[in-house]
């Protein structure tokens, strides 16, 4: 069963003279929701444009900094989930984002151009203040960490992000820094980014609160196993209104239904089940173990392909090692352009 992601109905044209940067936060493992987010999109970007894929380890401290070994563990984690799915270091460059010094020297050029008031308004990081319960206790690197999105994205000339749905307020404040960084030259400096949404922007939590993350411990991992696969979805929740098979269901808000929408490639086979299940008479398990069959499908394969590599962790240093050069490259002739706009000479 292959799985084919259509881009969003909505996404912009994608051309070979596009630069694509997004990138994940070494915080555990990957999951399904970030496969159907922005995974599925790597994957078909990168026959078409040069691309960039960030592991985003000093991001991730702004909030694990009493907890720096469960990022550096997750670095190697999220390289192997990368190659599992399937993106070419031969055609995505894999980079380390704390080996790339021009970017935290973007970041500290951009923090000029933003306001505090701006960044507290920001509605993911809010959300996501709230969720962590900081209150005056909120490392002001976590507030500050969409201008170091910004940097990143900027750092490599990119006009192409594809990333879920809880982006979309980073990529706009990217857009300002942008704006703000070509008014202050009176030039075009830096190219305005588009974000790229999939058609599944925002995968549910497998307990329904919420999306599928790796701090809410709520997903399916890339890397899990078979029975934990089984387990997880059996734990599912459904329609809690569904309580006799006789009993119509509610398809709305039904997280395997949600699942099934993003993963199931017979799109004709999940119509059918959601008719069956609103009149009434199929049960819960019936859907789940067609949602079985469809995941294991998925994940199979990357499973193999993980543990291929995983057995060879030299040549995944030596991939991230090359992938960061890369950028590094490129990141320095924007950050050349950007110091000069600030009037900076080296001595
Ligand atoms: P954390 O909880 O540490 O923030 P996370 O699970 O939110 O981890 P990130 O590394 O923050 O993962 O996000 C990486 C990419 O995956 C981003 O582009 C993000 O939009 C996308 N993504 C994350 N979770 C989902 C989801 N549930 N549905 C769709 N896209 C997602
Ligand atoms: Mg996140």
């Amino acid at each position: 069963m292959s799985l084919a992601l259509p881009a969003h109905p909505r996404a912009p044209e994608v051309t070979g003279a596009d630069i694509v940067l997004t990138g994940d936060r070494p915080t555990g493992p990957l999951h399904l929701g970030h496969y159907a987010g922005s995974l599925a999109n790597r994957l078909r970007l990168q026959r078409l444009c040069r691309q960039f894929v960030l592991i985003a380890d000093l991001q991730a401290l702004t909030d694990n900094a009493d907890d720096p070994g469960r990022v550096a563990r997750n670095v190697m984690e999220v390289a192997l989930d990368y190659l599992a799915i399937g993106l070419d270091p031969a055609r995505s460059a894999i980079v380390l984002q704390s080996a790339v010094p021009e970017m935290a020297e973007l970041t500290m050029l951009y923090l000029n151009l933003v306001t505090v008031a701006r960044l507290e308004r920001n509605p993911t990081v809010r959300d996501e203040i709230r969720q962590r319960g900081f209150a005056r206790d909120l490392p002001a690197g976590f507030l500050c960490y969409p201008v170091s999105q910004a940097a990143d994205i900027t750092a490599v000339a990119a006009t192409l992000v594809p990333v879920g749905a809880d982006q979309a307020p980073m990529l706009e404040q990217t857009v300002e820094i942008v704006r703000a960084l070509n008014r202050l030259a009176g030039a075009t400096v830096l190219p305005e980014p588009r974000i790229l949404l999939s058609t599944t922007p925002r995968l549910p939590g497998l307990d329904g609160q919420g999306k599928a993350s790796k701090s809410a411990g709520n997903a399916i991992d890339l890397r899990d196993d078979a029975d934990t696969v089984r387990t997880k979805i059996r734990r599912m929740c459904t329609d809690p209104g569904h309580l006799r098979v006789e009993d119509p269901g509610q398809v709305e808000g039904n997280v395997v239904f949600a699942y099934l929408d993003a993963f199931d490639p017979e799109p004709a086979a999940v119509a059918e089940l959601k008719r069956r299940y609103r009149a009434g008479g199929l049960p819960d398990m019936a859907v789940k173990r067609r949602l079985e069959e469809v995941l294991q499908a998925l994940l199979v394969p990357i499973r193999q392909r993980r543990a291929a590599f995983a057995r060879d962790p030299g040549e995944v240093r030596a991939i991230l090692r090359r992938g960061t050069e890369a950028a590094r490259e490129q990141a320095a002739r924007t950050l050349e352009a950007v110091r000069g706009v600030f009037g900076l000479v080296r001595p």
